[in-house]
């Protein structure tokens, strides 16, 4: 190794405290084994096959083409936040005013500094299990403590009121809500938020960080509901996380948004005045004009998504030892494989857990799927349908061969 001189790099300790997210990780894996050669049918990816509406794109090249590539408000555009109070509107019904709106270089950045403006070391945040893999390491981050709360199949892993009582103490701060969730799909309906609600009006030290965005990708009919509208009176202690990634196929333009109590806002919007200045201005007018253009898109593409899941629900529940939970929005599909567990495969190897499985499935079956370890809960993997169709039938059709050569 001559001719490289040893690393003067000398960690932080809070980076001794996160790991990379392990859905990168697996998208890096992927990337390997394609570069070797090998077809991988892919679903790990967690945003949309469809391309970024044509509108959109030219609301940007317009947004160029006019000057608009300096430096904005800290919080937005006047344009990209009276978009933003209009789609919570549209879907929530909530009213927002302009005070209580920031923006963001996607959801992720918005919650990452939601939690560095308000967690000292060792509070503590409630992060439902299964959860979305960045939630624990950005509390970590941020010195904070996660609490994992564990949820059963039986309430579609969805938190309980008795679950969130008992798992409140002393210094919780947050409760991180995420509906239509990551990776389980499930959404609470308004009954289940009051009920939580009931228990958040007896702790009123702990705010609500209900992450939202999937509420459009919803197959109930209408988009997922927000705590913020079923109990108006805790509005002011629930930060509305969401953003144009999923909803507009915009995964990267990196913009997200939150809206919740002014005084919050503005220490997210300091820190943000620290950090990046703002979002880039052609973002912002390529989500403003996804705000609160035409809507067909997400009108177009929600009905695709249920198609495939269902597609997606059948194949899979149709394999010996898989059972898959059916998503009512996003597009994930958890399915559990504790079936698996102990099965030999044909070289003599046991697969001891979801890890072994998900193994198995790449090398095997050349499909590529994510470890439930990875969210928090076990044994099960999770996969993402925003895939097109013959893809997707194709690996449930070689995940159903290389299950039928197991032991
Ligand atoms: N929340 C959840 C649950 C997600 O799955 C994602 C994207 N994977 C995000 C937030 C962040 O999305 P973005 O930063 O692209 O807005």
């Amino acid at each position: 190794m001559s001719g490289i001189p040893a690393s003067a790099f000398s960690p932080a300790a809070r980076l001794g405290r996160i790991q990379p997210s392990p859905s990168t990780a697996a998208a890096a894996r992927v990337r390997e084994l394609k570069a070797e050669g090998r077809r991988i049918l892919d679903l790990t990816v967690g945003e949309p096959d469809f391309d970024t509406p044509e509108h959109v794109k030219e609301a940007a090249i317009a947004a160029i083409r006019a000057g608009e590539t300096k430096y904005t408000p800290v919080n937005g555009t006047p344009a990209l936040r009276e978009a933003i109070r209009g789609s919570l509107r549209r879907t929530h019904g909530i009213e927002y005013s302009d005070a209580e709106i920031t923006v963001g270089g996607g959801g992720k950045q918005v919650i990452f500094l939601a939690l560095m403006a308000t967690v000292d070391a060792g509070d503590e945040v409630l992060v439902p299990a299964p959860y979305w893999v960045s939630y624990p390491d950005m509390v970590r981050a941020n010195e904070g403590e996660p609490v994992i709360v564990a949820t059963s199949a039986e309430n579609r892993y969805k938190l309980t009121p008795e679950a969130l009582e008992a798992a409140i103490g002393p210094r919780t701060t947050w409760l991180i809500l995420n509906s239509p969730g990551n990776p389980s799909g499930a959404v609470y309906s308004e009954d289940e938020l009051a009920a939580l609600a009931a228990v958040l009006r007896r702790h009123p030290r702990v705010s609500v960080l209900s992450d939202e965005i999937y509420s459009e990708i919803s197959f109930t009919g209408a988009p997922a509901p927000s705590l913020a509208a079923v109990a108006p009176d805790l509005r002011h202690r629930v930060l509305v996380v969401s953003g144009v990634s999923k909803s507009y196929a915009m995964t990267g333009w990196r913009l997200g948004y939150a809206a919740g109590d002014p005084a919050l806002v503005k220490a997210i919007n300091t820190l943000q005045s620290q950090t990046s200045s703002c979002p880039s201005s052609i973002s912002q007018a390529a989500a403003a004009a996804a705000l609160s253009g035409p809507q067909d898109f997400i009108a177009r593409t929600v009905p695709v998504y249920a198609e495939r899941r269902d597609a997606a629900v059948a194949g899979f529940s149709a394999i010996d030892g898989l059972e898959p939970l059916i998503p009512d929005g996003a597009f994930y599909l958890s399915v559990d494989c504790a079936g698996l567990i102990g099965r030999r495969t044909d070289d003599g190897r046991t697969l001891a857990d979801d890890q072994d499985v998900t193994l198995y499935l790449l090398d095997r079956a050349g499909v590529a799927v994510i470890q439930g370890s990875a969210y928090g809960r076990s044994p099960f993997f999770r996969i993402s349908f925003a895939t097109d169709l013959g893809t997707l039938t194709a690996a449930v059709d070689a995940v159903a061969e290389a299950v039928a050569a197991l032991r």
